[in-house]
């Protein structure tokens, strides 16, 4: 067994660092307090510009093909400076790797160079509903073939980087007698199809400069060949990506909550009550010691599943154990950076506050961490049928 990252592994995760803390980490505070949408996208655009936005893409496609150990360890130095940017680049490597997955050559070679490039700003993977999140086969939004178009109606909510995408993911109902998810297809949108609406956009707890709003197709006509994949035959294909995506949005916790930790840590150093550092307290090492062990944890997790997702072994258990360990791990660790900074650790002057609120909802998208304990349960039970 070798627990080493490759030299090019080890050469994403200095350029990713390295980028996070010139360009990301200076930037953070402010967009969490204020939009500044230009400045959020002209990162996306360098990251892209460096490789970050296909990072699990083929090199056909313009992609770097750096693999998931690779796309892992970048989205953790990304969220160490940014959350928000952390969880764009994540969801659009799903955008990616779904069209890599079932677009046909066209629809591969049309859309996911743009993506890479950085000519799209980001992709969108519109998947839940308001009456569909951890049931996303209860969706109700219907795709209706029309002569040369398809029509789509309904709408989707908490859709990452809507308003300023190049292109969605969208799925759809096409069968609705099908039984519950046979009956999905799965269709690429643009931007300015006529009847697509973005709509409110989320007020969210933290994560503030990414983009979050209801997308609404109101009669939204798009090409007859924007359906992606086989007809009614494309939801295994999102719950598929969701598998990936959780390496993704564990390695972001995993950023969170270490930069939560470096932060206190640092600050423990240095602060003194009793005449003594407080790093000298018990209470306190205890804490450090819990939460870098938790967080180095989480990272064997993380990484043992993209392991296995560059080895082409079956990945989705590890995944979701990886996500739910992650992100939990990271959320203790943000609650005792703020306990260690003490009533400054309550307030907007220092950053682990706001790492508090990034790392919330890093338990709830990409399929709650409840429904992550569903998986890892049936699939172990499934084990011992
Ligand atoms: C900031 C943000 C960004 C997002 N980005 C995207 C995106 O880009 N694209 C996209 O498609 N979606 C996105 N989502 C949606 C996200 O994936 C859903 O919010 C999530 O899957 C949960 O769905 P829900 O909010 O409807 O909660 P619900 O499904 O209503 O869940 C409510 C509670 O019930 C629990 N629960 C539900 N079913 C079960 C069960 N079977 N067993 C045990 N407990 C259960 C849940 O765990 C949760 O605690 C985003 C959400 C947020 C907040």
């Amino acid at each position: 067994m070798f627990l080493e990252l490759t030299q090019e592994q080890k050469l994403i995760q200095e350029t990713s660092r390295d980028f996070a803390r010139a360009e990301l980490e200076p930037l953070a505070a402010k967009l969490d307090r204020e939009d500044d949408r230009p400045a959020f996208l002209a990162n996306l655009k360098k990251l892209a510009e460096l490789g970050f936005m296909g990072l699990n893409v083929s090199a056909a496609y313009g992609g770097s093909e750096a693999g998931a150990v690779a796309f892992s360890v970048a989205m953790t130095e990304i969220a160490r400076a940014c959350a928000s940017t952390a969880v764009t680049v994540s969801v659009n490597n799903m955008v990616c790797e779904v069209i890599q997955a079932i677009g046909s050559q066209e629809q591969k070679e049309a859309y996911i160079p743009r993506i890479c490039s950085g000519e799209y700003a980001a992709g969108s993977f519109a998947l839940t509903e308001a009456g569909a999140g951890s049931d996303p086969a209860g969706m109700t939004t219907t795709a209706v073939q029309d002569g040369d178009q398809w029509v789509l109606n309904g709408s989707k909510i908490f859709i990452t980087s809507a308003p300023y995408a190049g292109v969605f993911v969208v799925w759809a109902i096409t069968d609705r007698d099908a039984p519950r998810g046979k009956g999905i297809s799965c269709f690429l949108v643009e931007p300015g199809a006529p009847g697509l609406v973005i709509g409110k956009q989320e007020e969210k707890t933290g994560q503030h400069a990414s983009a979050t709003c209801e997308v609404i197709f109101d009669d939204c006509r798009i090409p007859r060949d924007a359906l992606m994949g086989r007809l009614n035959d494309g939801f295994r294909f999102a719950v598929g990506e969701l598998a990936g995506g959780r390496i993704g949005i564990g390695s972001l916790g995993l950023g969170v909550g270490l930069a939560a930790m470096d932060f206190a840590t640092r600050y423990a150093t240095g602060r003194v009550q009793f005449g003594e550092k407080i790093s000298s307290f018990q209470a306190i090492q205890w804490m450090i010691a819990d939460a870098y062990t938790e967080l180095e944890a989480a990272r064997l997790l993380l990484m043992q599943a993209a392991f296995r997702k560059d080895a082409g072994r079956s990945f989705a258990k590890e995944a979701s154990m990886a996500k739910m360990f992650a992100t939990e791990a990271a959320n203790r660790a943000c609650y005792s950076a703020v306990q260690m900074l003490g009533g400054y650790g309550y307030t907007r002057d220092f950053p682990v506050e706001r790492y508090a609120r990034d790392a919330r909802v890093t338990t709830i998208y990409e399929g709650t961490n409840e429904i992550q304990r569903v998986i890892i349960a049936r699939e172990i039970l499934h084990s011992f049928a």
